[in-house]
Order: C-alpha cells, then sequence, then structure tokens
C-alpha cells in the first residue's frame, strides 16, 4: 500500500472496434499525464492490447489483460500465456474475475494463475468476493475466506507484496448501485485479515486493496475515503470516456489521507 491510489478499467468484450477502442485509450492516457497521486491500468480485450500499450511509457498509465493462461506454451487452443503479455509490454493480468469464475476458472486455476503472473513479472490483480451477503447467518464471511485461502494456495509467501486484490462483492458487479463505503471498509479490513493468515501481517498491511462493483465518477471518492481502499477495479464506467476521465480526475483530487 502507498498513498497512491490505483484505477483499474476492465473493458471486459468491449469495444467492437480498434478505432473505438484507441480513443477510449488515448482519452485515458491523456488525462492520466496529469494525475499527481493516481496511476490509471486499462484492461482491454487481447486483440487490442499490441496496438494499445505506449510507445513512449506514462508513468501513471499502464496496460493490463483481462485474463492469461497459466501454461506457458503448447496445444492450449484459444489461450494466451504470461509471456506472450509481458512480451508485448503488459504489466497487469487480471486473475479470477467473477465473469471468469463463472464459466469455469476453479480456485485452483486461480492459484496456478496467480503463480504463473507472478513468475513472468507481471503484477496479478487477483478478484476475490461472495456471490451474495448472508444477512442472518453471515456465512459469505465463510464462503469469501474459503476463496481467498484457495486462490492462493501454494503462491510463495514472498511474493505477496506483488499482489493486488480486488475485493469485488458479485452481487455489485453490473448492478445499480454499489456496496456501501462503510460496509466496504469493514470487507476490505475482513479480506486483509484472510489475507495475512497467507501470507503474513507485514505483507497484508501492504498490500493494495482494491474495491469493485458497480463504481462511477460519482461515488468513487466516497468509496475510496469511506471505504478506505487503495483504488478501484471499474467495469462499465471505464468505457464511458467522460465518466472514466471524471472518475480519475475525483480521486486524484481527493485530499490526501
Ligand atoms: C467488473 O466487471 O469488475 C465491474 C466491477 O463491473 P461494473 O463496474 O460495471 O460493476
Amino acid at each position: 500500500m502507498t498513498n497512491r491510489k490505483l484505477i483499474v478499467g476492465n473493458w471486459k468484450m468491449n469495444p467492437g472496434t480498434l478505432a473505438e477502442a484507441k480513443k477510449i485509450a488515448a482519452r485515458a492516457r491523456r488525462i492520466a499525464t496529469t494525475l499527481e497521486h493516481t496511476d490509471a491500468v486499462i484492461c482491454p480485450p487481447f486483440v487490442f492490447l499490441g496496438a494499445l500499450v505506449p510507445k513512449k511509457p506514462v508513468k501513471q498509465f499502464h496496460i493490463g489483460a483481462q485474463s492469461a493462461y497459466f501454461e506457458e506454451s503448447g496445444a492450449f487452443t484459444g489461450e494466451v500465456s504470461v509471456t506472450m503479455l509481458h512480451d508485448i509490454g503488459v504489466e497487469y493480468v487480471i486473475v479470477g474475475h467473477s465473469e471468469e469464475r463463472a464459466r469455469g476458472d476453479t480456485d485452483e486455476i486461480v492459484a496456478k494463475k496467480v503463480k504463473a503472473v507472478i513468475e513472468a513479472g507481471l503484477t496479478p490483480i487477483v478478484c476475490v468476493g461472495e456471490a451474495s451477503r448472508d444477512i442472518e447467518g453471515a456465512s459469505h464471511y465463510d464462503v469469501l475466506k474459503e476463496q481467498i485461502k484457495n486462490s492462493f494456495a501454494g503462491v510463495p509467501k514472498r511474493v505477496g507484496r506483488d499482489i493486488i486484490l480486488a475485493y469485488e462483492p458479485v452481487w455489485a458487479i453490473g448492478a445499480k448501485e454499489s456496496m456501501l463505503p462503510e460496509q466496504i471498509y469493514e470487507m476490505s479490513l475482513f479480506v486483509k485479515k484472510v489475507f495475512s493468515d497467507a501470507f503474513g501481517a507485514e505483507t497484508a498491511v501492504e498490500v493494495t486493496v482494491l474495491y469493485g462493483g458497480s463504481v462511477n465518477y460519482r461515488n468513487a471518492a466516497d468509496i475510496i475515503s469511506i471505504g478506505k481502499v487503495d483504488g478501484l477495479l471499474v467495469g462499465r464506467e471505464s468505457l464511458n470516456t467522460v465518466g472514466f476521465v471524471e472518475l480519475l480526475k475525483a480521486v486524484d483530487g481527493m485530499k490526501q489521507q
């Protein structure tokens, strides 16, 4: 954790053309160069990545992939390796997004991907989050705990510092409203506590925790200041060029905590 904020845009399977992708990326890159306390990462679909990696590095602007496969090379039709991503200048990889988990990525696969991403010298943004909240029995804490524990099974303790955690309650993704900032604070503490069981308290204090789920330019600053997270994982709003620019400005303009 640093005082800098990290805003990650997950474009999912959008937009439909390279021309549009270049336009959205150019706007994000332009505003990013003016940011003082914030870094921006955009995660476009694989096919656009090569065209969107800046020719000259920009300190506050980076490119991430939405996924990667854990094997180095071979007969894995349709997959993309971490080495390939590293080779074209990608720096971050989203791992274990709930939409990938829903298509079959188990915690075990997530753990293999985390290891592969780190070994390739890239930074994994590891998504965790409960599918629903059990208001009466509070069983979502156990579900989340198991998911976090298993998603890092076999990941060496020494690489804990290289991991970014994205707490994304699945029910808040693509929804009308985000989770309440007060609840985000409580859940981010819980996520850190479980992370500390696996990687140690010192590492957990340092780890970057993002919140994701229906973030927009209006709620972003409150989520960071009241939710006390280090940044945001943003879906829909990251494709809205005006909204994403406003979001970056709102976060960067916050009083430093
Ligand atoms: C996401 O896809 O990770 C996400 C948080 O989406 P949205 O911001 O649209 O809810």
